[in-house]
């Protein structure tokens, strides 16, 4: 089991849950960050202080959210970025890409 982020986190991306993270494997890409399924020791801390309720326990998720699970996980495997498992975010675990399924998602209209 993991946490997840999913896609209210799209174009919001405000950083919030990185400053939580005991063990830093939240990842930031480029239209929202990821949260790495093994790194993550599941404390929880980043779910409780989302200010977009993004980010849920992967086997808590509705079914439409379900695919984000596999987003999560494929965004540091070779076919997405290649990061593996880097063993906590740094300067250079930060990048400008996203998981295709994202990256096709049209622009996220924000309130005003
Ligand atoms: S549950 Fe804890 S360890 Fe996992 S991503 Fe959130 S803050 Fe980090
Ligand atoms: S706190 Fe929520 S909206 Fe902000 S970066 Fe994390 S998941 Fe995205």
């Amino acid at each position: 089991m993991t946490l997840i982020i999913k896609g209210e986190c799209i174009d919001i991306k405000d950083g919030t849950c990185t400053k939580v993270c005991p063990v830093d494997c939240i990842y930031e890409g480029g239209r929202m960050f990821y949260i790495h399924p093994v790194e993550c020791i599941e404390c929880g801390l980043c779910e409780s202080i989302c200010p977009v309720d993004a980010i849920r326990y992967d086997d808590e998720v509705d079914e439409k959210d379900v695919v984000f699970v596999a987003i999560n996980r494929e965004y540091f495997e070779d076919s997405v970025t290649g990061l593996g498992a880097p063993g906590g975010w740094n300067d250079k675990t930060t990048t400008r890409i996203d998981h295709p399924l994202v990256a096709a998602m049209p622009p996220i209209k924000l309130q005003d």
